[in-house]
């Protein structure tokens, strides 16, 4: 496996695996590495000759008060997880790498899909998130990238930016991975207390009572928001940031269930901020 710290590497790398016919996959992450990650390597792996995936914690996609400097950073863990998972290369590039000094040029998404939920939470992320994916897009210039539902709003995104600016990358988008007690994967999860990771668990519990609600025939977005909301108000340790019923490619909330949405959920234990989301595919024969 090689590691990569320059864009120069990279693209010398990059040419040999084109210039041996093999199509390429990318992985993107922020290291950390789990079986989540993990399931996006080997669905990489699986359908194209050569894999990448990249190590690096994008600092402009974290706000002033959030946890960028504080985001875990196992670095010989990862790149065991990658050599173990039959990765072809890591890029692990520095800050000054992605960002040199004098950047000024940003991609930034307009519209519900960016601003609404995550983005109105988190404002300035999403031009952070959009901005090093089409730079690490150009940079890798891989044949097929691989994203995690997990971040439902993130993937929808990367798929409108892929559309908009007609990049020549196929997208694909990975079902996210849990716990065996529902709590889905995620390289925030260390920070959770222990207590506070016993009730972690209710984000999905909290999907799982509104889906159940739709396939029993709940139409009224209202109503299946409501479930929502009292299953999280269950456990007073999580403040919610927000339930809700969306189109699960406009993000625009859904007020009558009539087609498949998505389900949204966002909690904050103490300091931690979780995120969870479950796709609903509408029971058209109920
Ligand atoms: P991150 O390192 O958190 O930026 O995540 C890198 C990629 O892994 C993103 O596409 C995430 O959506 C995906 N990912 C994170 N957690 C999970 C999970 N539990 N299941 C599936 N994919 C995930």
């Amino acid at each position: 496996m090689e590691l990569l710290r320059t864009v120069e590497e990279v693209r010398r790398w990059r040419a040999e695996v084109r210039s041996a016919g093999r199509r390429l996959g990318f992985v993107p992450t922020m290291g950390a590495l789990h079986a989540g990650h993990r399931s996006l390597i080997d669905t990489a792996r699986a359908a194209n000759e050569a894999v990448a995936v990249s190590i690096f914690v994008n600092p402009t996609q974290f706000g002033p008060q959030e946890d960028f400097a504080h985001y875990p950073r196992p670095l010989e863990a990862d790149l065991a997880l990658c050599r173990e998972a039959g990765v072809d290369a890591v890029f692990h590039p520095e800050p000054e790498t992605m960002y040199p000094l004098g950047f000024c040029t940003w991609v930034e998404v307009r519209g519900p899909l960016a601003e609404s939920f995550e983005g109105a939470v988190r404002p300035g992320h999403f031009r952070g998130v959009a901005t090093v994916v089409l730079k690490l897009f150009e940079i890798v210039q891989p044949d097929r990238a691989y994203f995690g539902q997990k971040d439902a709003q993130q993937a929808c995104l990367v798929r409108r930016m892929i559309a908009d600016l007609n990049l020549p990358v196929e997208l694909h988008v990975c079902p996210t991975v849990r716990e065996a007690d529902g709590l889905a994967l995620s390289s925030r999860n260390v920070y959770l207390t222990p207590e506070q990771r016993r009730m972690a668990p209710i984000l999905f519990q909290a999907l799982q009572r509104a889906e159940a609600a739709i396939l029993q025939g709940e139409r009224r977005a209202q109503t299946v928001i409501q479930i929502m909301e009292e299953t999280m108000a269950t456990v007073p340790e999580a403040r919610l940031d927000y339930a809700a019923v969306v189109d699960p490619n406009s993000f625009l909330p859904v007020k009558t269930i009539s087609d498949d949405v998505l389900l949204l959920l966002a909690a904050r234990f103490g300091n931690t901020r979780l995120i969870d989301n479950l796709p609903i595919s509408f029971p058209r024969n109920a």
